[in-house]
C-alpha cells in the first residue's frame, strides 16, 4: 500500500490518522480465519462486523453470486421484478415469527432502520393518525447512521456533530452492574421495572404522538447487553396497551446469533416490524430486509388508491446478486444446522460461557456477559482516559492473532456460528494474556 493509496481512502468509523500510520490489512478469509497482508492467520471472533455467521469464503455462497452475475446482473425493482426476490421473500416470511410476512429490501442495516421507521409513519398516516411521529429508542442503542437511526440511537458520538432530527426520546439502557454483573445468559434483575419506564415516557409525550418504540433485542454496538428477563415482553405489553408499534432491530441478532433464526423467537416476543441485514447474506453482499406484519402492509397498501402506495425504495433493493447470496446463505444455515447451533443451553455456547467466565477475578475485569454466541468483557476505565481500554485489548489481541471488537471499555465477541472448542480455547488464552499484560 503506497502513501497516495492510503491517503485517498477516507475510512468510515476509523481513526484515519492512526490507521494510516499503522495499517491493519486483510487480504483473504476462509472459515474462522482472516489472512493479513503479512501472511498471518487471524482468528475472527467477530464474524466481521457481526455478519459472517457461516464463516468466510463459503463455496456455496461464492458460486451462487458468480452464477447470478452471469445470468442476470441487475434488474430494477420499481414496477418490474425478478423471480429470485419473490422466492427469497416467501422463504423469509416462512422463517419469521407471527405475521411478519411482508418483506421489503434494502442494502444495509441503516437503510432497514429508515425503512422500518417510514413504514411506521405510513401505517399511522393511513389510519388517520398522522400526529404519531415520535420514536422512542434507548440509551446505548445503535440503529445505524442515517438520520432516523441516529435520532433513535443512543450513542452520543454518532449524533453530536449531526443532530437528532426525527422527534425522539429514549429509555435508559438495561445494564445494571450492581445487581447483574457477571450474569450468564439473561440478567435476572430489573426487567419489568426497567420496561415500566416506557409508561413514564408515554405520560410525558402522550400516546397520540408516539409512532413506535425501536429496540435491539440484545444491544450490540452499545456494549452487548442481553435484556434482563421479562423486559421485552413487558415492553410489548405496554406498546399494545397504548397503540404504539414495536420495531425490533435484528440487524445483529437475526440469523442464528441467539440460537434461533430470530431473537424474536428466542425471547418469544413478536414485533410489528423487524429490521435485518448482515447475516442475511453472510456479509458476502450488501443487503437488508425489513419484515413487516400483515397489518402494517395491509393498512398502507389497501388504504391507498391505485398507483404507488409507499413512496420509498432503493435502486439496489432486491439486487439479484444479493438475492442469490441470501438464498445460498439460508441454504448453508439450514444444511449446517447453524440457526440453532449457538443455542444458549447448547454445548458450544456453554463452552464459550464457561471459558469467558473463567476470566472473572483477573485484574481489571468488571463484568463478563453473554447470551448464546454473543459476549462482552468489560474493563475498568483507565484513569483520565475513559472508553480507551477496549481498544488497547483489541490491539493486543490483533497482534496475538485474534480479531475482537472494541466498544469503549469493553471488548465484544460474536464469532461465526461454526466456531469450534479449539477456537474458544485459543480465544481465552489470548484474552488472559492481554488482560494480565494491561492490568498486571
Ligand atoms: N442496526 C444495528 C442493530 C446494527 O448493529 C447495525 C450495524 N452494526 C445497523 C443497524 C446498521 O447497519 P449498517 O452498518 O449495515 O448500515
Amino acid at each position: 500500500m503506497n502513501t497516495n493509496e492510503l491517503a485517498a481512502h477516507w475510512m468510515p468509523f476509523t481513526p484515519n490518522k492512526g490507521f494510516k500510520a499503522k495499517p491493519r490489512m486483510l487480504t483473504g478469509a476462509k472459515g474462522m480465519y482472516w489472512t493479513t497482508d503479512d501472511a498471518r492467520q487471524v482468528l475472527d471472533m467477530t464474524a466481521g462486523l457481526w455478519c459472517c455467521n457461516a464463516g468466510h469464503g463459503h463455496p456455496h455462497i461464492a458460486e451462487a453470486i458468480a452464477r447470478q452475475a452471469r445470468e442476470l446482473d441487475y434488474a430494477p425493482c420499481f414496477g418490474f421484478g425478478h423471480p429470485l426476490s419473490f422466492e427469497l421473500s416467501e422463504r423469509l416470511a416462512r422463517l419469521a415469527p407471527g405475521n411478519l410476512n411482508k418483506v421489503f429490501y434494502t442494502n444495509s442495516g441503516s437503510e432497514s432502520v429508515e425503512t422500518a421507521m417510514k413504514m411506521a409513519l405510513a401505517y399511522h398516516h393511513a389510519r388517520g393518525l398522522g400526529s404519531k411521529q415520535l420514536f422512542i429508542g434507548r440509551d446505548r442503542g445503535y440503529h445505524g447512521v442515517n438520520f432516523g437511526g441516529i435520532s433513535v440511537g443512543g450513542l452520543t458520538n454518532n449524533y453530536k456533530a449531526f443532530g437528532q432530527w426525527i422527534p425522539n426520546d429514549h429509555l435508559s439502557h438495561t445494564q445494571d452492574l450492581e445487581r447483574n454483573a457477571f450474569s450468564r445468559g439473561l440478567p435476572l434483575h430489573g426487567g419489568v421495572e426497567k420496561a415500566n419506564e416506557l409508561e413514564k415516557l408515554i405520560q410525558r409525550h402522550d400516546a397520540s404522538r408516539i409512532a413506535a418504540v425501536i429496540i435491539e433485542p440484545i444491544t450490540g454496538a452499545g456494549g452487548v447487553l442481553p435484556p434482563p428477563a421479562g423486559y421485552l415482553k413487558r415492553i410489548r405489553e405496554i406498546c399494545d396497551q397504548h397503540g404504539i408499534l414495536l420495531i425490533f432491530d435484528e440487524v445483529i441478532c437475526g440469523f442464528g446469533r441467539t440460537g434461533d433464526v430470530f431473537a424474536s423467537q428466542t425471547f418469544d416476543v413478536v414485533p410489528d416490524i423487524m429490521t435485518t441485514a448482515k447475516g442475511l447474506t453472510n456479509g458476502a453482499a450488501p443487503m437488508g430486509a425489513v419484515l413487516a406484519g400483515d397489518h402494517i402492509h395491509d393498512a398502507v397498501v389497501d388504504t391507498a388508491g391505485a398507483g404507488v402506495e409507499f413512496f420509498h425504495g432503493y435502486t439496489y433493493s432486491a439486487h439479484p446478486l444479493a438475492c442469490a447470496a441470501a438464498m445460498a446463505t439460508l441454504d448453508v444455515y439450514e444444511q449446517e444446522g447453524l440457526y440453532y447451533r449457538g443455542a444458549a443451553d447448547g454445548e458450544i455456547a456453554r463452552y464459550l460461557e464457561q471459558g469467558l467466565h473463567s476470566l472473572k477475578g483477573l485484574p481489571g475485569v468488571v463484568d463478563i456477559r453473554n447470551y448464546s454466541l454473543i459476549a462482552a468483557v468489560e474493563f475498568e476505565p483507565m484513569a483520565g482516559k475513559p472508553g480507551a481500554t477496549g481498544g488497547l485489548i483489541q490491539t493486543d489481541a490483533w497482534e496475538q492473532g485474534m480479531m475482537l471488537r472494541s466498544l469503549g471499555d469493553a471488548i465484544a465477541m460474536s464469532p461465526p456460528l461454526i466456531i469450534g472448542k479449539e477456537h474458544i480455547d485459543q480465544t481465552i488464552g489470548i484474552l488472559e494474556r492481554s488482560i494480565r499484560q494491561h492490568f498486571g
